[in-house]
């Protein structure tokens, strides 16, 4: 049977790949035999856990329930994880189809709804214990993923045969460890799912790898848009798919397995941050890039800090991507333009309610924003060499599904 491979590169936006096609030479090469979309219409918000959410279930926020990388569950404002996701993922239904599915490092899908699964590298940033006192329950829809011990065998068989066992502990050490770790991380992730699929180490293809890189968003968040580090690291990934194709083509495998590869969002500048504890003091807040959650007590109070928030040009957000039973009690701001909300001035500035970004990129701007929009390239057997100008979120679910030639019914459209 032919196989499909999904791969989410984190935070590569339309632009950026098409200005700087010469610098992705494999992601290009994988355009011109199949489907590119140009421009891939960014969730609302434009951050990761919701955009890898919809990738995987080819619905809306509202519907799959993680509408952000932080969500308010009554009580506080905690990371999303991957049992709060309210619908079943693209591997869910592969395996209730009865196929072979392996999830590979990528966030957001429950370790019993694959056949062979290792744990994201980066799953225990998403703690809430790493920053209070006491761990909460919630915790552990992500401490399950890491303890999870692949029964396949595969990964073991993939580790006999020279490649890497696991992953670093990326928390423990410093930055440098940390960069590190996520570099070895997403190689790590990228070199299992290439020989995974090229059948050569670890028994059949997979019918369905899932996997991500997320180097290229931490890099861009850090050094910048088209700084020469973010350029290194959007470049890394191109070449970590390009590992996966010439892996494929070695064994004879190419023509048998398709590969979607798209991000989770786009990247783009950030000129200033608006400070939330100063500008909504006492308020209960959550940032997400240029969009801002206030606990609310309903509408009234909802509408007092709407009208106190537009004196700072914050435009209160319909709420419509919010599940209905959060839109009493959570209300959606954006800032506008290049801004990001951030929890704190710098102490520099202390008591500011605006002033520089702790970041020189980001994302998860206004709806809409063109620097939020990422892409979608598609080749394999079968799949027709095209451009589309653009699509929207939820095709890339039902285009995945489509290529494992599983129903269907979502909102999205298949666009092979
Ligand atoms: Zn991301």
């Amino acid at each position: 049977m032919d196989s499909l491979i999904v791969i989410m590169l984190d935070g590569i936006a339309a632009d950026h790949l098409a200005r700087h096609g010469a610098r992705t030479p494999h992601l290009h090469a994988l355009a011109e035999r199949g489907l590119r979309v140009d421009r891939l219409a960014a969730d609302v918000p434009a951050t990761s856990l919701p955009g890898r959410t919809s990738i995987l279930t080819g619905v809306s926020t509202d519907v799959h329930g993680i509408y952000g990388n932080v969500i308010w569950d009554g009580a506080r404002f905690r990371y999303a994880n991957p049992d709060d996701v309210r619908v079943p993922t693209l591997p869910a239904h592969a395996l209730a189809a009865g196929l072979d599915v392996a999830v590979l490092g990528y966030g957001m899908v429950r370790p019993e709804d694959a056949t062979t699964f290792h744990h994201a590298w980066w799953a225990n940033e998403m703690l809430q214990r790493a920053r209070d006192a006491a761990p909460i329950p919630a915790d552990e829809g992500w401490l399950r993923t890491s303890r999870h011990v692949d029964g396949s065998g595969r990964i073991a068989a993939l580790a006999a045969a020279g490649l890497p066992d696991g992953v670093p502990d990326a928390y423990a050490g410093d930055r440098m460890h940390y960069l590190m770790s996520e570099v070895t991380g997403d190689q790590t992730m990228l070199q299992w799912s290439a020989a995974l699929a090229s059948g050569a180490l670890a028994g059949a293809p997979p019918d369905l790898i899932v996997t991500e890189v997320l180097t290229p968003d931490s890099l861009q968040h850090v050094a910048g848009f088209e700084h020469p580090f973010a350029h290194w690291a959007v470049s890394y990934a191109d070449a970590l798919v390009g590992e996966v194709v010439r892996a494929l083509d070695r064994a004879g495998r190419l023509g048998r397995t398709s590969i979607v590869v798209t991000s989770d969002h786009g990247h783009g500048p950030v000129e200033r941050a608006l400070y939330a504890d100063a500008l909504l003091p006492g308020a209960t807040t959550s940032c997400e890039g240029g969009v801002l959650y206030v606990a609310v007590d309903g509408p009234t109070e909802a509408r007092r800090i709407e009208s106190h928030l537009a004196e700072h040009g914050v435009a209160r957000l319909p709420g419509d991507h919010l599940p209905p039973e959060r839109r009493h009690d959570v209300a959606a701001f954006v800032a506008g333009g290049a801004t990001a909300f951030e929890a704190s001035a710098p102490s520099e500035r202390a008591g500011a309610t605006e002033g520089p970004s702790r970041y020189a990129s980001g994302h998860g701007f206004a709806p809409g924003t063109p620097s939020d929009e990422r892409f979608l390239i598609a080749a394999g057997p079968g799949i027709a060499q095209r451009t589309l100008e653009r699509a929207a979120s939820a095709d890339v679910a039902a285009t995945a599904a489509a290529l494992l030639g599983l129903a269907w019914d979502g909102p999205g459209r298949s666009l092979t």
